[in-house]
């Protein structure tokens, strides 16, 4: 599928994997992962490609935690590469509890990263990503105009997937993961809801390879049947030490907005 128009490439991140979408003459990163991971695909291109980072032309965040959008300023900084996400991407962590909530995901994040990995590495990150290029809900992407950017809210408010209608190929970020056989959807997910409403909407998308953040890259039967398969799960809670932990989730000005507009 890949010899008329790009190469895929999977980079094992800290706590992630990134994908480089290698084109003649320019090269697109799929989330920018954690922090180091800026010199890891910096590594990687040289060696495995031997190819310039100054060959990136866009980075894409999915969403603001730090296995994600960690990565993307380092890269802007070293690389002068641009940053595109969600139009609203810097309101997530807006304010006091949203600057709590910074904290705590970047620690959670090292967690996790420690009980997959066994390795600690610095992961601080600026809680503000200011993008370069603001998304709109079925935007094509700047430079790269056979994909399209979709709004995917459940995970965090913000969140988008990326999708290349020819290839039937879609970057998912966390809105679905495998971490270990099975595909489950993330923790948190802290608007059920519109979970429920991405989930329909995605299965309405020809989709043959799902590239995800956890689990890496799986072929399907048919979008339908995988994304449909998947809203029994929506609410559930994957472990019971989810359920303690959600309300140190759940601090983002936005998860208080919603909850009590539920209510
Ligand atoms: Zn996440």
């Amino acid at each position: 599928m890949t010899e008329c128009l790009f190469t895929l490439h999977q980079i094992k991140g800290y706590i992630a994997s990134l994908y480089l979408v290698e084109y003649q003459n320019k090269i697109l990163l799929l989330d920018g992962g954690a922090r180091y991971d800026a010199v890891r695909i910096e590594e990687y291109m040289s060696r495995e490609m031997l190819r310039p980072a100054e060959d990136l032309r866009l980075v894409l965040v999915t969403h603001m935690h730090p296995d994600h959008a960690g990565g993307a300023p380092l890269l802007r900084r070293r690389f002068r590469l641009p940053i595109a996400a969600h139009v609203e991407i810097d309101q997530w962590y807006r304010g006091f509890r949203g600057a709590t909530q910074h904290l705590i995901d970047t620690l959670l994040g090292h967690y996790s990263a420690r009980q997959q990995f066994g390795k600690l590495e610095r992961a601080w990150y600026p809680r503000r990503l200011q993008p370069d290029y603001l998304l709109d809900d079925g935007q094509a992407l700047p430079g790269f105009p056979d994909w399209r950017a979709y709004a995917a809210p459940g995970h965090t408010l913000y969140d988008m997937v990326f999708y290349h209608p020819e290839e039937e190929l879609l970057y998912v970020g966390d809105l679905v993961i495998k971490p270990g056989d099975k595909i489950v959807l993330p923790f948190p997910t802290l608007f059920p809801e519109l979970m429920t409403a991405t989930l329909k909407r995605m299965a309405l998308l020809p989709v043959k390879k799902i590239l995800l953040a956890h689990g890496g890259a799986i072929e399907i039967a048919d979008g339908h049947s995988f994304f449909s398969e998947l809203l029994p799960l929506v609410g559930k809670y994957g472990q019971p030490v989810f359920k303690i932990m959600e309300p140190l989730c759940s601090l983002a000005p936005d998860v208080r907005h919603y909850k009590n507009s539920c209510r």
